[in-house]
């Protein structure tokens, strides 16, 4: 991450340049704002930039030893926490048991939030803390010597999921801040951070990204269209991982309407074969993306039937669907509607009992074989 990369923020990013060039680094920073503004981007170029051997006067280099290393996140230097859950399975207990997985994560996706992190490690549901024990391994790698003779810097990503004894290791280290050690906390609550820690750490409110700057990050790095692009910063108000949520889904959506095609095809064309590769594709989709794609065949099957209906101003699809149903929607009818509801509902349930989707999903294609002649 370079300050160029981070999408938008020129104030922010101008007074942390500045604070370097004039050699006047704050021990401790908290970098606060909501979610997807890009706080983590921010506080990971401003680590690269103090680091940097031979830094420009708005960036890092690039080509450096400290910026190589910075590249992949491994500077011996360049300490992180971040909130965990402890797996007594794996024996998974501090941060750096979970190191290569955050470094990966974050290199590939700077912006994300606790969620996208938790689903990552595969913790989902779980309370993820920064534990107590994390406040020992701090307190060893800071007491370590810096091995480049430069700043250790520690980022400590969500600072109010510390545990109690970790905040008050963190409280004693701010009041007598070991030499050359720098700490940045990226928070998205800081109400609920110890009020002392606050009163030790300088504080960098981030606001909300331009809309214009999300819209040319959609076009230029994402490929999104002009139109849609605006569209989608409009509706991300500030916020980068909704806006990437955004594209996300628009391209499930265009998943779920292929599978959903093609299965009526087959079925009505009575592809046996075919509709038993259909069914392997999708049971290796996961079950989320199952249940999303159940749910959207339902609203396909009644929007279908509206428009046979002949009440098109009725329904809500895209010109893609519409295009489709104009030639689909005649075999939804008064005959069949119900029973093609019913097995999308036993379907839904079965996936949701684990039943084995390969059957589930191919069962219900078998069914559509005769629903569709009625
Ligand atoms: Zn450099």
């Amino acid at each position: 991450m370079f300050f160029r990369d981070v999408i938008g923020q020129d104030i922010a990013k101008k007074r942390l340049i500045q604070e370097v060039n004039e050699g006047r680094i704050p021990h401790a920073q908290i970098i606060c704002g909501a979610e997807g503004v890009g706080k983590l981007p921010l506080a990971l170029a401003y680590a690269r930039y103090i680091s940097c051997n031979n830094r420009g006067s708005e960036d890092a280099c690039g080509v450096c030893p400290s910026c190589v290393k910075f590249n992949k996140l491994v500077h011996p230097d360049l300490h992180f926490m971040f909130p965990i859950i402890k797996n007594a399975k794996t024996k998974k207990e501090v941060c750096d048991d979970y190191i290569a997985e955050w470094r990966r994560f974050v290199i590939n996706s700077p912006y994300f939030n606790l969620n996208h992190w938790l689903n990552e490690i595969q913790a989902e549901n779980s309370q993820a803390l920064i534990y107590a024990k994390e406040s020992d391994e701090i307190l060893r790698k800071l007491s370590l010597k810096s091995s480049e003779g430069g700043f250790k810097i520690s980022i400590i990503w969500l600072p109010e999921r510390m545990h109690q004894v970790c905040a008050n290791k963190l409280l004693k280290l701010l009041e007598e801040p070991p030499e050359k050690t720098i700490f940045l906390l990226v928070s998205e609550n800081s109400e609920m951070i110890l009020p002392t820690i606050l009163s030790r750490t300088q504080r960098l409110n981030i606001p909300k990204i331009d809309a214009e700057c999300i819209a040319n990050t959609l076009q230029q790095k994402y490929g999104i269209q002009e139109l849609d692009s605006y569209s989608i910063a409009h509706t991300a108000s500030g916020n980068f991982i909704k806006a990437l949520e955004a594209i996300h889904l628009d391209e499930e959506k265009q998943l779920f309407f292929d599978l959903f095609v093609s299965l009526m095809r087959l079925s009505y064309q009575r592809k046996i074969r075919e509709m038993k590769l259909w069914s392997e594709q999708v049971a290796a989709m996961g079950r989320e993306k199952q249940r999303n794609l159940l749910e959207y065949c339902q609203l396909m099957i009644r929007e279908n039937f509206i428009f046979n209906l002949k009440q098109k101003e009725l329904t809500y699809m895209t010109a893609n669907e519409e295009n489709f149903a104009s030639r689909f929607s005649p075999f939804v009818n008064e005959r069949n509607i119900i029973g093609i509801m019913n097995e999308l509902s036993i379907a839904q349930q079965h996936i949701e009992q684990n039943v084995n989707a390969k059957m589930v999903f191919f069962d219900f294609s078998l069914k559509m074989i005769v629903l569709l002649k009625q």
